[in-house]
């Protein structure tokens, strides 16, 4: 049997969910038996690749670089997980919300700079006026909460994807089993 074609993407995230992905130890091992991991943070692949088997995203949609990543996964993938809290709900990506653009990008560049102080302008990609959770932008097949989720969620919600299964994420929380 084939294996299956696994990818995992950082977007407005920490990385502590790609963290806690490396946190299934041994299980990974498992898994690398059932799929091959073919773009990732963890690997070296610079193009996301067509016809994948189920991507994993972390973090929320806070500018135009990471909506166009997040549209071409969607174009690409069978099964998009929306991994963690960011994605899920915007969490802490989301707490710049309330100031707006303007505001953060002063505070950021120049009333906290100790080197330089201005805002750049060129070579960064624009911050859209509020980051918000992956479903807002492209259809979602799998919720993941937890901040970060912890690995054994992580480990459950792949092995039932590569079962062919669906994952019940409402009953396997951090708080549940
Ligand atoms: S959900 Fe938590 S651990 Fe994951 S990217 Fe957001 S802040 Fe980091």
């Amino acid at each position: 049997m084939s294996k299956a074609r696994l990818a995992t993407i950082w977007l407005d995230g920490c990385s502590g969910c790609h963290m806690s992905f490396l946190d299934m130890d041994e299980h990974l091992v498992t898994l690398s038996e059932q799929a091959d991991l073919v773009y990732s943070p963890y690997v070296d692949t610079k193009e996301f690749p067509k016809n994948v088997d189920i991507t994993l995203v972390e973090g929320a949609i806070g500018n135009t670089e990471d909506l166009e990543k997040v549209r071409k996964v969607r174009a690409n993938t069978r099964i998009l997980v929306s991994l963690g809290d960011c994605a899920v709900t915007g969490n802490v990506s989301s707490m710049r919300n309330t100031f707006g653009v303007e505001r953060v990008l002063k505070h950021a560049y120049e009333e906290t700079a100790t080197l330089n102080a201005q805002i750049p302008k060129i070579d960064i990609p624009l911050l859209l006026e509020r980051a918000r959770p992956i479903h807002e932008f492209v259809t979602v097949d799998v919720f993941v909460p937890g901040c970060p989720p912890d690995a054994p969620t992580i480990a459950y919600c792949l092995d039932e994807l590569l079962a062919g299964r669906t994952p019940d994420m409402n009953k396997y929380t951090r708080f549940g089993k």
